[in-house]
């Protein structure tokens, strides 16, 4: 990924612990890294195709200045979000915060946190077979559309498929969504049982009836099995209603773990099913 960086970006602002720091303000001194493709600026040299450094450097500026907080760590949690939020051609940044007044009592030269975020590529899965599934299937994608963590992108058709597990319920309506997000896979994952529970899900019987099943199939290329998550989704390969829908929005995209693309793997489990 092509970079474009800063250096010693000087932001007079008001952070720190003491109540000195946040009173009487210091310097800190900004360095970014912001990763982005260039080659459509390159090739145009149009400033529209790019993401303009002097106004990340306002940008940085007035955020900082406008906010106080007492870590460097949340200075730069917070603008790192902030920017890769304001300016879409950003796919992630390094942000460096320096401090070089720190209250510390001994001779140093500066002090810093520095930090690397950047939009992370999920697919999920919805599900509903109770009450207004369409409803609740909708609700859910306009709670994540609100936060501002996340970018919906792709949403498949919604199916209509029979109950899996062979418990005696209503025909569940599925699909897949594409989202971009600064979530971490857990808090991804925290942010669907919200969404969950505000569609009145109760966790009653396993694979029983549920307002809204929220699901990570895939977040990027990593693979994680924890004892709360498994991505990618341990059941995707085995479950036509997940694969027909994400063979609609990403057939070329990859499982991490059997380099098979979402279109093969539909393919394959059809065979399995026709045997
Ligand atoms: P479910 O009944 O499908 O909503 O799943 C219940 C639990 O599965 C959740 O509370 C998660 O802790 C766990 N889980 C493991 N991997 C995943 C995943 N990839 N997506 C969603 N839930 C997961």
């Amino acid at each position: 990924m092509d970079e474009i960086r800063i250096r010693g970006l000087d932001v007079f602002a008001h952070h720190g612990v003491f109540p000195e720091e946040t009173r009487l303000g210091q310097h800190f001194i900004v360095n970014a890294v912001l990763y982005t493709d260039t080659r459509r600026a390159g090739l145009t040299d149009a400033l529209e195709e790019t993401t303009n450094y002097g106004e990340v450097c306002q940008e940085i500026t007035r955020f900082l200045q406008d906010h106080t907080w007492k870590l460097l760590e949340a200075a730069a949690e917070h603008t790192a979000q902030h920017i890769l939020q304001r300016f879409p051609l950003l796919s992630a940044v390094d942000l460096e915060i320096e401090k070089p007044q720190a209250p510390i009592g001994l001779p140093f030269d500066t002090v810093s946190v520095k930090i690397h975020r950047g939009w992370h590529r999920a697919y999920m899965a919805l599900g509903s077979n109770l009450g207004d599934k369409r409803g609740y299937i909708q609700d859910a994608l306009e709670g994540l559309r609100q936060n501002p963590q996340m970018r919906v992108g792709r949403c498949s058709t919604l199916i209509s498929t029979a109950p899996y597990g062979g418990v005696e319920q209503d025909d569940f309506l599925n699909g897949a969504v594409e989202l971009d997000t600064l979530l971490t896979p857990w808090e991804l994952l925290d942010e669907l049982h919200r969404l969950e529970q505000l569609a009145g899900r109760v966790r009653k019987i396993h694979w029983g009836p549920r307002t809204l099943d929220l699901d990570i199939l895939l977040y990027d290329n990593e693979i994680i099995r924890s004892q709360d998550l498994t991505i990618p989704h341990p059941d995707m390969t085995n479950r036509a209603f997940v694969l027909e829908p994400m063979a609609e929005i990403a057939p070329d995209v990859l499982h991490p773990v059997l380099h098979r693309t979402m279109a093969e793997l539909l393919d394959e489990l059809r065979e399995r099913e026709s045997c």
